[in-house]
């Protein structure tokens, strides 16, 4: 390859990635505009015709999104997403012939995916061949046995779990090597102020009553639910509403994937497989105080029984644990819990509440936790006259365990 043909994929590359910003922000116009730049720049790129012609047909040009998927399908006859949509594309237009040619291919190379035998079931079922559509319907329901038998439809989605746990530490270990010094079980009891400017925070070693004095210039306000009382210390107001919840845990691993309710977010609706065990939550009430919170009896059993509508019998493994932790609404709220916003928020208290140095970062979700991290961490840099964006979305976490290698 010459240099120009790799400066010319490069450039290729540039435009691809500038059109899923701008199909994530809904610009679809312009999004299709990059990608046609992308595609003539290098008409070998698979990937980029495939979402060419996606968008195209959301756009509502099914000729030019079946021409696209088969071009995707010209320069890589194994990818994927390309031959999904093509069949799906073909499908639509009641070409069921090819459409399950290409369905076929896209079942041979990824025979788990349960969307590809869903899509065989419906052309099947569409063609009136009932017998060959109950048995691809029946080949997805195999790929998660215990899911209730009397489900009319199944969406198979892009989730995934985190382990609360280790994720955590995976930022401990990925701080540690970068100079930080973690104190784990240790609380921040003063944060020091002159002149309205931070000085310092006293904290306490939790086990062993141990007190000391860490002179900085900057505190990052990262307390959750107990947000407010960490800003109190500094006679400083954030507005947090805790948000109770509460999660069953069974023994065994009852599902291959995460399982949710499809309906609006609610109560109960999602079951997540986690190490040994299979977890149901979850709830959400409005709490006064997040230190303390017991499950109550009504929600385990609710929960138990709304797991069962998704998992017949759920309720029958081994109990294991039930647990509650308080969510950090940012706001204050009268509502209930699940109508207050889970907007991240980030305060500046120099500038609202006279203290310079002190920010606060509320809200979000552990999905978010990332660009939460981002949105404080610039703004501390520039309160330090650091000249340097953060970099967190472009680093590999360390794994959990090098936490205890590394400290
Ligand atoms: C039941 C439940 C279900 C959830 N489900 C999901 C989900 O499915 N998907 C998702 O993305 N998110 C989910 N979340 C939300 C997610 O877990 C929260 O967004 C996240 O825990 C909030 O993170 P945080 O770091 O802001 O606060 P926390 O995780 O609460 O951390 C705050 C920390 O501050 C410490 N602290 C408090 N006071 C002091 C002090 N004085 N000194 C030092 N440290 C102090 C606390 O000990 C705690 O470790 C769920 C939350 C709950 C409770």
């Amino acid at each position: 390859m010459t240099s120009e043909d790799e400066v010319r994929r490069h450039w290729a590359q540039l435009r691809y990635e500038r059109a899923l910003e701008l199909e994530e922000q809904g610009l679809i116009s312009e999004a299709i505009g990059e990608l046609r730049a992308a595609v003539e720049l290098n008409p070998l790129d698979a990937e980029a015709l495939n979402v060419l012609g996606y968008l195209l047909g959301q756009q509502g040009k099914p000729d030019e999104a079946l021409q696209t998927f088969r071009r995707a399908m010209a320069v890589d006859n194994k990818h994927l997403g390309a031959c999904i949509n093509l069949g799906m594309a073909l499908a639509d237009r009641r070409e069921y012939n090819e459409a399950l040619t290409w369905l076929r291919r896209a079942r041979r190379i990824l025979p788990e995916l349960a969307l590809v035998h869903r899509e065989i079931a419906a052309v099947h079922r569409n063609r009136w061949e009932l017998k060959k559509a109950v048995k691809s319907w029946q080949r997805a329901l195999e790929l998660e046995r215990r899911i209730n038998p009397k489900t009319r439809r199944a969406v198979l989605v892009p989730d995934g779990t985190i382990d609360a746990y280790r994720l955590a530490m995976r930022f401990f270990a990925s701080a540690v090597a970068r100079g930080a010094v973690v104190r784990n079980f240790t609380e921040v009891i003063e944060i020091d102020s002159t002149q309205g400017e931070v000085q310092g925070v006293r904290v306490r070693q939790i086990r062993t009553g141990l007190e000391q004095r860490y002179a900085c210039r900057a505190i990052v306000n990262a307390a959750g639910p107990w947000a407010d009382k960490v800003a109190a210390l500094a006679q400083q107001d954030v507005p947090v509403t805790p948000a109770a919840g509460t999660m069953v845990a069974v023994e065994g691993r009852l599902t291959n994937m995460v399982v949710s309710r499809l309906r609006r977010p609610g109560d109960g609706d999602i079951i997540v497989p986690q190490r040994r065990l299979s977890i149901i939550g979850s709830t959400q009430r409005k709490v006064d105080d997040p230190d303390g919170l017991r499950p109550l009896g009504e929600e385990i059993s609710f929960l138990l029984s709304s797991a069962d509508e998704l998992i017949p019998d759920f309720s029958k493994q081994p109990f294991r644990s039930a647990w509650t932790a308080a969510r950090p609404l940012a706001g204050r709220s009268s509502e209930e819990g699940r109508e207050i916003s889970r907007d991240i928020s980030v305060i500046d208290h120099g500038k609202t509440g006279k203290l310079k140095g002190l920010f606060t970062i509320l809200g979000g979700k552990a999905t978010t936790l990332r660009i939460m991290g981002e949105l404080v961490s610039d703004q501390v840099a520039q309160y330090l006259d650091v000249d340097e964006p953060c970099r967190t979305a472009l680093f590999e976490l360390y794994p959990y365990d090098y936490y205890w290698r590394l400290s």
